[in-house]
């Protein structure tokens, strides 16, 4: 049986990755991609290393592009077994005090408003597969205790949207997974690490596939694996623990 991935921002960065680990696995990827050019171009790569892929037009601030894509993946594979809620941008970083608010609105409409967009739209299909796994990329950027943490590597950073939005989706992860609490969907964030990507001009000390792997990780739980958990890998962790719960 086909076992189906869906991966929004697919295109580049974590969310390629993302989609090369699991095809990897056998898992047939739905390469999420706003730009239809550049979703086709990633697609391409995929299947030159043998991936099972195939492209979804997907703009996750786009409702007809949402529906659209649901419609499709339900004519074509009447399920979905994955979805990884990858998409996102950073706004602009700056003092609080200087909050663009239009840059905030935009934020939260591609780090928030879509992910609640997308889950909802795939959450039929999702219930159709036997045992769905739903993975919202978040950050520790999103941590409270992190950014609150003198001692910490977050204590530096203050700004307002992108921040507050990975909390904002941290709780919208828990929100969903007590929805699903009785179901085996399984629903937890993602955080994976500061990784060099387009997103931070390749600054991260991690790289996109390493991040990835904490997507790939929490999309392939077994049954007994958690849910409701922000969970990936931990900067300035002080037990030696590269990975695990991310404080809220
Ligand atoms: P990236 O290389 O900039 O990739 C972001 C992806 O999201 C691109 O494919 C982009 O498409 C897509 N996207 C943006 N807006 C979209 C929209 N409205 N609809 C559909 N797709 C959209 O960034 P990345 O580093 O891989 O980030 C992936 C995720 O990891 C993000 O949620 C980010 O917040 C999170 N994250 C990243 C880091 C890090 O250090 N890199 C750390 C923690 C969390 P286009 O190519 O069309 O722009």
């Amino acid at each position: 049986m086909t076992t189906t991935a869906l991966i929004t921002g697919a295109n580049k960065g974590i969310g390629y990755e993302t989609a090369r680990a699991l095809a990897a696995r056998g898992i047939t990827v739905l390469v999420g991609a706003r730009d239809p050019g550049r979703g086709a171009a990633a697609v391409a790569k995929l299947r030159a290393e043998g991936a099972d892929a195939a492209e979804v037009q997907l703009d996750v601030t786009d409702a007809a592009s949402i529906a659209t894509a649901a419609a499709h993946i339900d004519e074509r594979f009447g399920a979905l077994d994955i979805l990884v809620n990858n998409a996102g941008i950073a706004g602009s970083f700056g003092a609080p005090s200087q909050t663009d608010l239009a840059v905030l609105r935009e934020v939260y409409e591609t780090n928030v408003f879509g992910v609640v967009a997308v889950t909802n739209a795939m959450l039929p299909l999702l219930r159709r597969a036997p045992a769905a796994r739903i993975v919202n990329v978040s950050s520790e950027v999103g941590s409270i205790a992190m950014m609150m943490d003198r001692d910490g590597p977050m204590w530096q950073a203050a700004a307002v949207p992108y921040p507050s939005a990975k909390t904002a989706l941290t709780m919208v992860t828990a929100m969903y997974a007590k929805e699903l609490w009785d179901t085996p969907i399984k629903v937890n964030a993602a955080n994976p690490g500061y990784c060099a990507t387009d997103f931070n001009a390749h600054s991260g000390f991690r790289t996109a596939e390493q991040g990835a792997e904490v997507s790939v990780h929490l999309a392939t739980l077994p049954a007994d694996g958690p849910t409701g958990q922000h969970w990936g890998y931990r900067w300035g962790a002080t037990d030696g623990a590269e990975y695990g719960i991310v404080a809220w």
